[in-house]
């Protein structure tokens, strides 16, 4: 017994106290472009972007599409192009998940007055993994870990569509899924709401044009909010979810 209390003693409290103020080393989050001029006809951030969130004239990077990877960053000359640590990326738009140098933020999420009063002290989450490559499945599962412990807040994952509130998608929806995921989706009682996780998610990612999606289910159901990531960050999730539903850390 004394051995069990001094390994819980020397590891003190695991938890992040406030999701909000944490601050990772080395996070690459919302991106920040630069005043700067690019160089005549240079269109090499384009051209290495592996998931086309780049747009130049001017320039703006979608993070509906951007995976996180850097290497824009890396090969930009005129160093336009950098990543700041901060990990709120989570937006009810998707319009909003694009940044400029005129639009250098992500519009801070309103708080939803009818969520807050249906979800605001207890959301059960369904996670469908849609063709995920398991990475944002992994984050996913991490919410509930002693590190952000996502139940202190009320809200946690279930086994079943039938005891959730909201669907957590991830992946690009491949056409094996469409089926399942509209099942799960038509399995939860109303009120319901739709979260997308991960680049896949919200714009089919690296795989957006590939023939094996199937993406209509998104056609009829609107995401209540945008979590962008290759693979979405736990912190990420978390600040989002609890802006959202006006929950205070
Ligand atoms: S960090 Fe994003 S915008 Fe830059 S190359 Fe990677 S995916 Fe493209
Ligand atoms: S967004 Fe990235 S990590 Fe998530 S499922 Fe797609 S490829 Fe995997």
């Amino acid at each position: 017994m004394f051995q069990s209390i001094y390994v819980r003693k020397s590891q003190g409290k695991q938890f992040i106290a406030d999701p909000r103020q944490a601050n990772p080393p080395g996070f690459r989050g919302k991106p920040v472009i630069d005043v700067v001029p690019c160089m005549l006809d240079c269109r090499r951030c384009v051209d290495v972007c592996p998931s086309e969130a780049i747009a130049l004239n001017p320039v703006q990077i979608d993070l509906g599409r951007c995976v996180l990877c850097g290497d824009c960053e890396l090969v930009c000359p005129s160093q336009k192009l950098s990543f700041s640590p901060d990990f709120r990326l989570a937006s009810t738009s998707r319009d909003a998940l694009t940044v400029s140098t005129a639009r250098p933020n992500i519009d801070p999420i309103k708080v939803s007055a009818e969520l807050h009063k249906r979800f605001g002290r207890s959301l059960k989450l369904r996670s469908v993994s849609a063709g995920g490559c398991n990475g944002c499945e992994m984050e996913i599962n991490a919410l509930g870990n002693v590190n952000f412990d996502l139940g202190r807040y009320g809200i946690d994952i279930v086994a079943s569509p039938r005891h959730a509130d909201a669907l957590v998608l991830s992946g690009p929806i491949s056409q094996n899924m469409a089926g399942a995921l509209q099942m799960c989706w038509d399995a939860m009682p109303e009120p319901k709401i739709l979260i997308a996780a991960g680049a896949c998610a919200i714009s089919g990612g690296v795989f957006a044009h590939s023939e094996a999606l199937d993406r209509s289910f998104l056609n009829n159901v609107a995401p209540a909010l945008y979590v962008p990531g290759c693979p979405v960050h736990p912190l990420t999730f978390i600040t989002g979810i609890l802006d959202l539903l006006g929950i205070p850390s």
